[in-house]
């Protein structure tokens, strides 16, 4: 028999929330979300975790491998350092292959686990929530006093709050900014840049001016909007979920109806919600998880801890609102491995093996030879011809390395066009030009193909391969 408790379960819900942004007003201005401090079990675990996502961010940059940065992301010069491994342009598709484990990885762990990283470990959570939010929290106060200060006529105890506030969230942007910096330049440069003239950086001390103000204005106005509307991982939400994915979950089943907490009850049909709004006052991104599972939700987990402490307060079992998938809650369901998930594992167990062939693979000396452009051959006397070649060398190592040419399996010579070895600097570039003389009697093709070696003194250090064009002279015919 359906009792009335079951009927209001089944009734069809109310989607329209979702036509509408919860920080947009029907007006289209933004409403401010004053979310009050959360206080629990996931809020204490989350500030430890910030603690040790601190300690990572600022303490990597001074950490250096054989002189080099544990990692650096220099986007202008192109040059990349993972885990204390150099990366060229010439390896990009190592690079890209990263980045596609990466996105691989992403899609497995959210498909399991939904937005576990965005409530755990994502910066702009963690910077968010865990220090400017916390910054504010000290200087205005909890939710209440801030929507009063806000409220308030221009006083000079206003005056001093706000202007305390900004000063601290723009101190704060600053020093993240320089950090930041230092992940794409290096640390070393950053000190110099801070040491040095202005004149001497006017570059670098304008990028930390405008990565400062950039910071500053997501952590002070744009909030949680760089979740709910610019972040591409937020949006790709809808897609990479699914029912038996991981959630923050408000138990539905359990909760309706909801209704004012009554100390003696008269109905025993009430769910376990008292209809408290403590889940919404917490949540930063200001929704109701009641209405289900919706793209703002960052999985943060304060409406898990404001939930559990009303649970506690009535004398109900806490996880009204917990971790779960939405099977789980509708058919009482265990988290599954669903085949999806079994097909991400097979991709990113395959991807993560190349990967590793490749880096292992992966030559500290890498270069190119080309013929120079607009030349056919050079005829030198009657008995040899010889081609220009241009040679760029890349070398990853931390040692400068002069090298020589040899030709390998032929032979010619080779005459290094400015007389001397190729000089390639440490973490460096070389290029130089040369030609190769072959005698005309070896010439049975109109192109050759031809292996030059790079040696440093008598070690090779590797091989590369080029062609070499030619007239075939008649009597070197097969
Ligand atoms: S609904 Fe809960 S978990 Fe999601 S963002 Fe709001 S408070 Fe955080
Ligand atoms: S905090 Fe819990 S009891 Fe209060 S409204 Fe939210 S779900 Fe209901």
């Amino acid at each position: 028999m359906n009792t009335e408790r079951d009927q209001l379960k089944d009734k069809p819900k109310d989607e329209s929330f979702r036509d509408r942004m919860v920080t947009i007003d029907e007006k289209g201005k933004r409403k401010w979300i004053f979310a009050q401090r959360p206080k629990g079990k996931f809020y204490n675990i989350r500030t430890y975790v910030s603690w040790g996502f601190f300690i990572i961010f600022f303490g990597l940059p001074f950490i250096y491998i054989n002189g080099r940065p544990l990692f650096l992301f220099n986007i202008p010069e192109a040059k990349f350092i993972i885990f204390g491994k150099i990366f060229w342009p010439q390896d990009f598709f190592i690079f890209g292959l990263t980045m596609i484990t990466f996105i691989v990885f992403i899609i497995l762990f959210t498909a399991a686990f939904g937005r576990l990283f965005c409530g755990w470990v994502c910066p702009q959570t963690i910077f968010m929530e865990m220090l400017f939010r916390k910054v504010e929290y000290m200087i205005e106060g909890n939710a209440p006093s801030q929507k009063l200060l806000k409220k308030s006529p221009w006083t000079g105890k206003k005056i001093f709050k706000k202007t305390t506030k900004h000063v601290a969230f723009f101190l704060l942007s600053f020093i993240i900014a320089n950090f930041f910096l230092s992940y794409i330049i290096g640390v070393k440069q950053l000190g110099k840049i801070i040491s040095d003239p202005l004149a001497a950086h006017f570059g670098g001390f304008t990028a930390i001016i405008i990565f400062s103000g950039v910071f500053y204005g997501v952590y002070a106005y744009f909030r949680e909007q760089a979740c709910t509307v610019v972040c591409p991982y937020g949006r790709l939400q809808g897609v990479l979920l699914d029912r038996n994915s991981m959630i923050v979950a408000y138990d539905y089943k359990r909760g309706e109806p909801r209704g004012k907490f009554k100390k003696n009850p008269v109905a025993t049909e009430a769910g376990d919600c008292i209809d408290c709004f403590q889940c919404i006052k917490v949540c930063p991104t200001g929704i109701d998880i009641r209405n289900g599972t919706q793209m703002e939700c960052v999985g943060c987990t304060a409406c898990i801890d404001a939930c559990d402490t009303m649970m506690k307060a009535v004398n109900k079992p806490i996880g009204l609102i917990r971790y779960a998938s939405e099977n789980g809650i509708a058919n009482g369901k265990k988290l599954r491995y669903t085949s999806r998930m079994k097909f991400y594992t097979v991709l990113l167990v395959l991807l993560s093996g190349l990967l590793t062939i490749l880096l292992l693979s992966r030559k500290d000396v890498d270069g190119t030879i080309i013929r120079a452009a607009g030349m056919l051959y050079q005829e030198r006397g009657a008995d040899s011809v010889s081609n220009l070649y241009n040679i760029k060398i890349i070398n990853k190592t931390i040692k400068d390395i002069p090298l020589t040419l040899k030709l390998e399996d032929a032979p010619g010579r080779i005459i290094e066009a400015e007389g001397r070895s190729i000089a390639v600097s440490k973490e460096g570039q070389g290029k130089g030009s040369f030609f190769i003389v072959l005698p005309n009697n070896i010439i049975r093709e109109r192109k050759l193909k031809l292996r030059v070696g790079l040696y440093e003194g008598d070690k090779k250090i590797i091989t590369l391969a080029t062609n070499f064009m030619g007239p075939v002279y008649r009597g070197n015919t097969n």
